[in-house]
């Protein structure tokens, strides 16, 4: 169990306020489909208080970007596509994500056309469009590839051979990957809505590094598990998988760990409903929805 502070300490008063405060905000939204927060009968209030923890990698992505123009003839030998990472590129210190850097190579190359393999020969457009492979009298009308439904290839102009002109460039990048945890008996809606959104919540921990290999406590507010930090096995995961390309260059990661505000609510007819997240949302949509609200439900375009 973790013993995290924020939700755990916090006394029953205290939570109930946090809650009535987060449901006037959600309320003054749609204040005729709502219901006000002081009319629920509210008998109790738990903090279920789930952890995101984020890993964020900045990294160097490369490639080549090749434009083709036809030649008369195929080549004996193929030229390869360079290496972008054997160019020379460089990419500014603490260049921000997004930024582009492009050389363009010396040369052309004489490769194979990659569009009709060689051939020389690709597929008729105009009967491609059409769409109708039954339709024989439309193939054997169509002016542009007189039925044979092959016209001289566009790219290579017949010869099978191009030469393209090769530049390559690097791009600062980003992934994030969230995971959730300590989701207790969060319904599966908002689960999912936690798993893919990032709703703030109040940051226990953050790491930054070249690279993250595991997690490393230092905040004196989040208790060190040692070998069973229930934390650490999820850390590990989201580090061995970072959703950074194969061949990217890893510059950078962050990781923080997240305590997202989510209380289980009881009302005094027994019915439960989950409220969550910033801005804050209601699960089930329903739960405490006014007449009005659950009347507009049936109007297109109307959204409670
Ligand atoms: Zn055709
Ligand atoms: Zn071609």
């Amino acid at each position: 169990m973790l013993t995290t502070g924020v939700a755990h300490t916090r006394d029953v008063d205290e939570r109930r306020q946090d809650l009535l405060e987060t449901l006037r905000r959600w309320r003054s939204e749609r204040p005729w489909a709502r219901r006000d927060p002081e009319s629920l009968a509210i008998s109790e209030v738990v903090g279920a208080g789930p952890i995101q923890v984020v890993l964020l990698s900045t990294y160097e992505a490369r490639g080549v970007e090749l434009s083709y123009r036809p030649t008369r003839s195929r080549p004996d030998a193929p030229a390869s596509t360079p290496d972008p990472w054997s160019v020379s590129l460089e990419q500014p210190q603490r260049a921000p994500v997004g930024n582009e850097v492009k050389k363009a190579l010396p040369g052309q190359l004489h490769q194979n056309c990659e569009v009709c393999f060689a051939s020389g020969r690709e597929t008729c457009p105009a009967c491609q469009k059409r769409h109708d492979p039954s339709d024989r009298d439309l193939h054997q009308s169509c002016g542009r590839c007189r039925g044979t439904r092959r016209i001289l290839c566009r790219t290579c102009a017949g010869s099978g051979g191009v030469l393209a002109r090769a530049v390559a460039w690097s791009k600062i990048e980003q992934s994030e990957v969230v995971r959730v945890k300590d989701t207790h008996d969060l319904p599966v809606d908002v689960f999912l809505e936690l798993q893919s959104t990032d709703h703030g919540g109040v940051l226990i921990h953050e790491q930054e590094a070249d690279r993250i290999i595991d997690i490393r406590r230092t905040s004196s507010s989040y208790r060190d598990g040692g070998a069973e930090d229930p934390l650490r096995a999820t850390v590990q995961a989201l580090t061995r998988d970072p959703a950074v390309p194969s061949g990217a260059r890893l510059i950078r990661q962050r990781l923080e760990v997240r305590q997202v505000a989510v209380f289980q609510v009881t009302l005094q007819n027994e019915s439960t409903a989950w409220v969550y997240g910033e801005p804050p949302k209601v699960s089930p949509a329903n739960a405490f929805r006014t007449l009005a609200g659950h009347a507009a439900r049936v109007i297109p375009g109307l959204k409670n």
